[in-house]
């Protein structure tokens, strides 16, 4: 017993000073067990990577998260450049790699565990980051991380134990990009700018339809991106991962988001509006990619495949390197000179390629359980067929943007979000008159439950006036003609589908603060439409042609208060006004 014991103990004194204890050397090859890497044991790896590695090599941490820990952010180099700065300087581009933005799906978080391993133990594979650089967001969703159970992805294909989506204020981090609700968005709304990533690749696992392919992804639309990006992108960047990922025998499909019920009929192009991850990253000109692996396929399966991504991405990002530096640059360039801005998009229908798909042959039975009908894919029955692709998108409502917007400093949450989005703000000087084009809201909807913890708004409809503004010292001035013009339009122009007033962050103006007492206001309103002929003409006219409004007192006198000099200008006119000359 007492030599067991000795043993026991020197088998303890190794594992806490060897330099890479053996649980530590396994860790990456944990997904093969359909096993998901937890939180602690994670860091606990990249931790051990750093300290044995430090020449290519770093664990950061960036500021916190609702669950009270930071972000970490493992940054590997193979010629020890580490800082953002210089890397820019130098044209080495960085692919940045978040995981676990829905922990139940953790795909990325053991793939990109493996890709660092594997990086730092390969030196000939280190060689790929010579003039690049990778980051990698171990967990994004640490509150949703730490949540464990076997019960958060149903019918999702392993691992044993997962997260869970919403984070610690029960948010979808990847509907937080814009209203930056959550501590983990306005800690990565810093990482993002900081490291300006050139590529980005956010990890998931799919839900609905089944098919043979264990992957899929989805690219920045392409007709959203920055013109001179948007082509280049769809002829050169994406085919050349099509073909990698083929030649590595790991064919992949775009993300199967079906145009009606099953793939059959058809696949569409995600339209990634900028709540989400890619939608975020392509304001700023970043090539986004949301990786989706199919969750009925076996989890280390699903892994390798990811891993896999994750690589021909990194590939092709440094074989373009020179050809993509060239393009992003113009792309900054061609955004700080854009006049008009596109706010909203449709599919195009008329358009769409074909694509061999590798599918299962569908058909409806009905529910043993429900007695309804349900769609099956059957998975003893592989086809092959070719199917539609639609991938393109059509403009629909385009602005024009101002010389600059100017935000009171009431609204300091929003002038703070775009602070954190490293948009330059100037303060106004000393109070002042200023001639500036407002609008008014003249109609909208709104979402009947709570969507992401807001009553978001959609359909957004306004009129233009111009208008004197009083504003006072230290009001946001916000200069156009920033590489940061298509973010600022997008939360500040209330029309576009993710702006800030479409989130909530204006609701005040919505209602009329200032109202009457009908049976004193009644005199005044006589005395109003005296002397104000073609007001009494209009009211007049109202009252015969409409006779609800006839028998209706209140709606009488509410017509005249709402066009005289008592009804506050303010009421439904949207704070940010636009400055046009
Ligand atoms: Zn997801």
């Amino acid at each position: 017993m007492l030599r067991m014991g000795r043993l026991i103990l020197w088998i303890l004194i190794l594992c806490i000073f060897l330099p890479y204890p053996n649980g530590v050397a396994q860790l990456h090859l944990t997904y093969k067990q359909n096993k998901s890497l937890s939180y602690t044991q994670c860091i606990a790896g990249y931790s051990a990577l750093a300290k044995e590695y430090p020449q290519h090599c770093r664990l950061l941490t960036y500021g916190t998260t609702d669950v009270g820990k930071p972000l970490h952010l493992f940054v590997v180099s193979g010629d020890t450049l580490f800082e953002p700065e210089a890397l820019q300087a130098e044209g080495y581009p960085v692919l940045m790699v978040m995981n676990a933005i829905h922990p139940g799906e953790p795909d990325g978080v053991d793939a990109s565990f493996k890709l660092a391993t594997d990086f730092l133990q390969q030196p000939k594979l280190l060689q790929l980051l010579q003039k690049a650089v990778l980051a990698i967001i171990p967990f994004y969703n640490v509150d949703g991380a730490l949540y464990q159970s076997p019960y958060h992805r149903s019918n999702q294909n392993g691992p044993e134990s997962c997260g869970f989506r919403g984070n610690g204020r029960h948010l979808d981090l990847n509907r937080d990009f814009t209203k930056a609700d959550a501590a983990n968005t306005r800690t990565f709304h810093e990482i993002f700018h900081t490291w300006k990533p050139d590529f980005f690749i956010d990890n998931h696992v799919t839900n609905g339809a089944d098919f043979q392919y264990p992957f899929t992804f989805i690219t920045s639309q392409v007709d959203k991106l920055n013109p001179s990006l948007g082509a280049y992108v769809k002829e050169r960047i994406v085919p050349a991962i099509f073909q990698s990922m083929q030649s590595a025998g790991k064919p992949v499909v775009p993300y199967v988001n079906t145009y009606k019920s099953t793939p059959s009929e058809g696949i569409v192009d995600f339209m990634d509006t900028p709540r989400y991850s890619t939608g975020y990253a392509n304001l700023f000109n970043t090539l986004g990619f949301v990786a989706e692996s199919n969750k009925y396929k076996p989890f280390p399966v699903r892994v390798e495949y990811t891993y896999q991504f994750m690589l021909t991405v990194l590939q092709v990002m440094v074989k373009e390197r020179e050809r993509w530096n060239a393009v992003r640059k113009n792309a900054q360039m061609k955004t700080m000179q854009q006049k008009e801005f596109p706010l909203s998009w449709k599919l195009d229908t008329t358009q769409y390629a074909m694509l061999d798909f590798k599918g299962y042959e569908t058909r409806y039975r009905k529910s043993q359980l429900t007695g309804t009908e349900m769609i099956v894919y059957d998975t003893t029955a592989p086809i092959t067929q070719k199917i539609r692709y639609f991938n393109r998108y059509i403009p629909q409502q385009v602005i024009t943007k101002p010389s600059a917007y100017i935000i009171p400093q009431a609204y300091g949450d929003v002038a703070q979000l775009l602070r954190l989005n490293q948009v330059r703000l100037e303060r106004i000087a000393k109070d002042t008159v200023l001639n500036v084009e407002v609008y008014y809201i003249t109609d909208y909807q709104t979402v009947k439950s709570p969507y992401e913890g807001h009553y978001l708004h959609y359909d957004v409809n306004i009129r233009k006036e111009l208008q004197p503004i009083r504003y006072h010292t230290g009001d946001f001035y916000v200069p156009l003609g920033q590489n940061k013009d298509r973010f600022i339009v997008e939360v500040l122009e209330p029309q576009a589908p993710d702006s800030y007033f479409c989130w909530n962050y204006f609701d005040g103006v919505l209602m009329q603060k200032e109202w009457f007492s009908d049976y004193r206001f009644e005199e005044t309103a006589i005395e109003i439409l005296e002397k104000n002929p073609a007001l009494k003409q209009s009211f007049e006219q109202k009252k015969a042609a409409d006779p609800a409004f006839a028998k209706d007192g209140f709606q009488q006198l509410y017509f005249i208060f709402t066009r005289s000099p008592y009804y506050e200008l303010s009421h439904n006119r949207y704070p940010v006004a636009r400055k046009i000359n």
